[in-house]
């Protein structure tokens, strides 16, 4: 079966969680040396909107995945009763976290093409109660960000990006993630790098940041061996009721290693979403991405077409799968997840729905993989 994400872990990876093993250290809390160096090395990877050079660690926190990082963002940010904009085209977290908060998910349409979000379609739905928007970077490529987060300026509403999909994509030379009040990336096991499961937040405000630092570690601000000597040690209070959401060395270690390989990772992606441009584009039955802006990186997260019909769609994706092919469709649409009783109608979303495949990418798919990929869908008519 060819995958439609893979992780790429090798000898790399095991050797540095060999160190993690021999340290007798696994990390407990934020107390790890991979985890300081994870962030500092990813900080230093990523540009920040405010400052426009490497976003500093104070803005960065490990968290256990970004569904908890989004848990985290509403907590921050949103209070019962209020309302949150979400596209509709969104991982389940973020509406999970918004109803789990006793606040309302008001979904938004897309871009039928791109399925990414614009300012344009979250206004109509913008009310006195809005206290935050949710946005996506999909497949990697930035949505209407610099509009949306000067509008949310304006408003003085919160913005959260999701960066799951979009860990190193930029534009304008500014790193996604950072354009909003809250930025979060996820490392689990379908992402373009993995930690097993993880996360990082990037906050703006750093008090805020250590808030949910506390939060998300049993509401502890010290404990045991980072309490002085002459005090009984063992002693503690809590700011907070908190359960635990840590990273461990282990996660960490792995996420160092992939750092290290992420602008190879980059590139191939790249090449197999040109590929697939050239390729496929010369279908008639089809229809390709459209070009990534000039302005901006992706970061080749996923690839998606779009067919005219539906039925047609859902053909060739079974087609493609006894043919050992592995294709979805993210992300299903939350205005039509039952449990939120949502009764908007959102015609770009369903197009969207209705017509569109993710394909495979990822850098561990050889040339060969790809080319067998293009063949089986050129065969399907
Ligand atoms: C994967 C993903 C998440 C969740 O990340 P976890 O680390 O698995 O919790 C959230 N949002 C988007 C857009 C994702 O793709």
């Amino acid at each position: 079966m060819i995958n439609i994400y893979q992780p790429s872990l090798g000898d790399e990876e095991l050797k540095i969680i060999e160190d993690v093993f021999k340290s007798n250290w696994l990390g407990y809390g934020r107390q790890g040396r991979y985890q300081d160096e994870f962030i500092k090395n990813l900080s230093n990877m990523l540009i920040d909107t405010d400052v426009n050079t490497s976003v500093s660690s104070d803005n960065l926190l490990t968290i256990s995945c970004c569904s908890e990082a989004l848990f985290q963002s509403v907590e921050s940010y949103v209070n019962e009763g209020d309302e949150v904009i979400i596209p509709s085209i969104n991982f389940v977290a973020a509406s999970n976290a918004v109803v789990h908060k006793k606040a309302k998910p008001v979904f938004c349409d897309v871009n039928p093409r791109t399925l990414n979000v614009e300012l344009k379609h979250i206004e109509p739905h913008v009310t006195d109660k809005t206290s935050a928007i949710i946005v996506i970077h999909y497949a990697g490529v930035p949505c209407d960000i610099e509009n949306i987060s000067e509008f949310c300026k304006e408003k003085n509403i919160k913005l959260i990006e999701d960066n799951a999909n979009s860990p190193f994509s930029k534009v304008n030379g500014k790193s996604t993630g950072t354009f909003g009040n809250m930025g979060l990336w996820s490392f689990d096991p379908m992402k373009v790098i993995t930690t097993g499961d993880g996360g990082v937040i990037y906050c703006k405000n750093k008090d805020l940041l250590k808030d949910i630092k506390y939060r998300t570690y049993l509401g502890l601000k010290s404990s045991g061996s980072s309490n002085p000597v002459d005090k009984k040690w063992w002693e503690f209070d809590i700011t907070f009721p908190g359960s635990k959401y840590t990273m461990n060395d282990i996660s960490a270690a792995i996420g160092v290693a992939q750092l290290k390989k992420v602008n190879d990772f980059l590139k191939i992606r790249k090449h197999i979403h040109e590929t697939y441009n050239s390729e496929l584009s010369k279908i008639s039955w089809l229809q390709t991405p459209n070009d990534i802006p000039n302005n901006v990186i992706s970061s080749y997260y996923m690839y998606h077409i779009q067919l005219e019909s539906e039925n047609d769609r859902n053909e060739l994706a079974k087609y493609l799968r006894k043919n050992d092919i592995y294709t979805t469709f993210r992300y299903y649409p939350l205005h039509w997840v039952k449990h939120y009783k949502s009764k908007q109608l959102l015609p770009n979303v369903e197009y969207a729905a209705n017509h569109t495949l993710n394909i495979p990418i990822h850098q561990s798919l050889s040339d060969d993989d790809v080319s067998l990929v293009i063949e089986n869908i050129k065969s399907y008519k």
